[in-house]
């Protein structure tokens, strides 16, 4: 099982596409990318399914997030 992948995800914000560089030997990660376009973050959230060696990407927008 190859370790990293690229997925290309559509940002919450914009519909922007971007991708994103994942690196599933570290198990499942809560992560940010800062969308290329509107440069709003987005919140991904990576979970592995190790019985099914697949490899689960949900991704939303952070708008509990308070500056
Ligand atoms: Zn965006």
């Amino acid at each position: 099982m190859k370790s990293l992948y690229q997925q290309r995800i559509s940002c919450p914000h914009c519909g922007h596409h971007v991708f994103v560089s994942l690196d599933a030997s570290d198990g499942d990660q809560d992560m940010y990318e800062d969308c290329a376009a509107c440069c709003n973050p987005i919140h991904l959230n990576m979970h592995i399914d190790y019985a099914n060696k697949k490899l689960e990407l949900h991704v939303d927008s952070d708008d509990e997030q308070i500056f």
